[in-house]
């Protein structure tokens, strides 16, 4: 008999019996994103190492100890993929997409490879849903997103999911506070673990992670990036926070968090979930403004988030019943917003569509009413709900082109009683 083989450490096989749950983690996200004009995008498992050297920062850990690298054939540096984001940017430029209407929203799900130590719900091939919004600063694009993932794990009954939500500022905020931070730090050098001690040039804001008390005592009263926002940087949080308020996403604001990744700029947030001990953060995301020209491409602000579907199936422990059945298909209605004040009430309007099951778009790139138009019929949309000053509105049907007035909120109740296919 020959030598047994096992699958490879940290490695997860995903038996028959596992698919049923996993799949409807994917089939729920993907109708969520596809109602929300999010498009599928496929890239490589494997890229230069150097995309990533440069994408997800040398001074990460996964940059620096997770790598899965290997030269090829032809002495090429090459690395399995540790996240999604960079090679999705690297595509965006590769293929122009910027010449394409902004956002570019898409999405993908697949293996990822990280070399970290293996435990329950932590392994070195992992399977993520990822989506992202490239090409709109507007806050709005943030509160889009981050309401997507409160309702795709909602629609699948997430035990205990809870949302935070933080902001790191523009880098150059970010600049002057991590002196003011890297100060604190030394003037308590001795009081730090030897990690932290190490990072405080490099990557100061990783000790607001330290698991040791001595650390946690320091950064107990260090100073936080949150308090010292200012000007635009703070405006778009609040107006962030304001669009979640109003699509009725729970969350707590976290003053400290700090993600793994270094090209975060403003918007970050994260879930975590019940049952899963230390491994309890089933996604996660935020902005980076600076990611796609750092790649190459034009200046080109963008929003993303992943979830880890082995950790949300862990989380969910077989209840394959979550999941709200929506419709999906072609059609559907774009909101098209006269103003300022009807923009922020248009997103309520996209949301309150979606998640009646209608398939709803609206402008996320400050269009005007005659652009909005244009995008409204370019989307495929059915019908063309026009939100005008003061509350009024009207729709237009896309194929006939007849205009009348109606009432938003119960037009609105309408089609969410009976959504359109
Ligand atoms: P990140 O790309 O680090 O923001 O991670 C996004 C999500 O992917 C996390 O919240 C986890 O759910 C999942 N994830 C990250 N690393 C791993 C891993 N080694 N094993 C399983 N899931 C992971």
């Amino acid at each position: 008999m020959g030598e047994k083989f096992k699958a490879p450490r940290g490695t997860l096989d995903a038996l028959p019996a596992d698919q049923p749950i996993r799949r409807a983690i994917e089939d729920v996200a993907r109708r969520e994103l596809e109602l929300a004009g999010y498009g599928r995008i496929d890239t490589p498992a494997f890229e230069d190492t150097e995309l990533f050297a440069r994408g997800v920062g040398a001074s990460t850990e996964v940059v620096q100890k997770q790598m899965f690298t290997f030269t090829d054939q032809g002495g090429r540096s090459l690395t399995l993929r540790p996240e999604a984001t960079a090679a999705i940017c690297r595509a965006y430029v590769e293929h122009g997409m910027h010449k394409l209407p902004q956002p570019v929203k898409v999405w993908t799900s697949g293996p990822m490879f990280r070399h970290e130590r293996p435990q329950a719900g932590r392994y070195r091939q992992f399977t993520q849903v990822d989506a992202e919004a490239i090409g709109s600063d507007s806050p709005l694009v943030d509160a889009e997103m981050i309401a997507l993932a409160w309702d795709i794990l909602e629609g699948l009954k997430v035990p205990g999911a809870r949302f935070s939500v933080g902001s790191l500022g523009s880098v150059e905020a970010r600049a002057a506070y991590l002196d003011e931070l890297r100060e604190h730090l030394r003037a308590h050098e001795s009081k730090l673990s030897v990690e932290v001690r190490e990072r405080i040039d490099l990557n100061p804001l990783r000790a607001f992670d330290a698991a040791d008390e001595g650390t946690q005592a320091v950064m107990a009263d260090a100073p936080r990036l949150l308090e010292r926002l200012e000007g635009a940087d703070a405006e778009h949080f609040a107006e962030v926070r304001a669009g979640l308020d109003a699509l009725g996403v729970s969350y707590e604001v976290d003053p400290t968090m700090v993600r793994g990744l270094d090209y975060y700029t403003r918007t970050v947030f994260e879930v975590h979930a019940d049952g899963l001990g230390a491994q309890s953060q089933i996604g996660g995301g935020g902005r980076y403004d600076g990611l796609v020209e750092q790649l190459g491409g034009p200046p080109t602000p963008a929003m993303g988030w992943a979830f880890g579907v082995d950790r949300i199936a862990l989380a969910m422990a077989g209840d394959v019943e979550g999941g709200r059945d929506k419709a999906t298909g072609p059609g559907g209605v774009f909101v098209v917003a006269d103003d300022d004040e009807a923009r922020a009430r248009a997103l309520q309007v996209v949301t309150t569509l979606r998640r009646g099951g209608v398939r709803a778009d609206l402008d996320l790139a400050g269009r005007s009413q005659k652009g909005q138009m244009k995008q409204a019929d370019r989307s495929g949309a059915d019908a063309a709900l026009v939100l005008g000053a003061g509350g009024g509105a009207s729709v237009r049907d896309m194929r006939s082109g007849e205009q009348r007035d109606v009432d938003p909120d119960a037009y609105v109740g309408e089609l969410t009683e009976r959504p359109l296919s």
